[in-house]
């Protein structure tokens, strides 16, 4: 299976550890494209679509989560580091995070995560793939990474470029 929407690649020789991002987040229902793109920076990050405020801030506190949401409150969250978004624009609300949460994104760490599932994106020999994408990709593309969660398979095509151009904004 192949993606036709999103295809990027792990900058990350697999089994690369990145200490510097430890840190985890969970999304509200409202952050669902903060997710992805958290995700796409390197960051863990799960998406939890919940009306159940409480049962969000217990999953948040069990897996050591910092909440990033847009309809809580400070006060309703009670032993978990939470961080309300107020921007509407996805720019704006990377900028937020990193600036409050003093994150340093590393471009090493980029592409490196599943946007659709959170899970870490491995190398794949291009042999591996030869079946899976059109053959015009798989003739221009040199390297390939699969997500061992959804079998989606990256490259390094015109989308990833785009979401790199975006990335650089608002890492400036
Ligand atoms: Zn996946």
């Amino acid at each position: 299976m192949f993606t036709e929407d999103l295809r990027y690649r792990n900058s990350l020789a697999s089994g690369v550890e990145h200490t510097e991002h430890t840190m985890k987040f969970i999304c509200d229902g409202m952050l669902g494209k903060l997710a992805r793109w958290l995700r796409l920076l390197g960051y863990d990050t799960i998406y939890f679509n919940t009306p159940f405020k409480k049962e969000f801030i217990e999953k948040a506190r069990a897996e050591g989560r910092i909440i990033l949401s847009k309809c809580l409150r400070l006060n309703e969250v009670k032993r978990a580091k939470v961080f309300i978004i107020h921007s509407d624009s996805i720019v704006e609300q990377l900028k937020e995070i990193i600036k409050e949460l003093r994150l340093k994104p590393d471009d090493r760490a980029f592409f490196s995560r599943c946007s659709f599932c959170n899970f870490p994106l491995k190398k794949i020999e291009r042999e591996k793939i030869r079946k899976k994408v059109p053959p015009s990709i798989y003739k221009t593309m040199a390297e390939f990474t699969e997500c061992n969660n959804c079998q989606r398979i990256f490259w390094q095509g015109s989308h990833w470029q785009r979401m790199k151009g975006k990335l650089e904004k608002v890492l400036r």
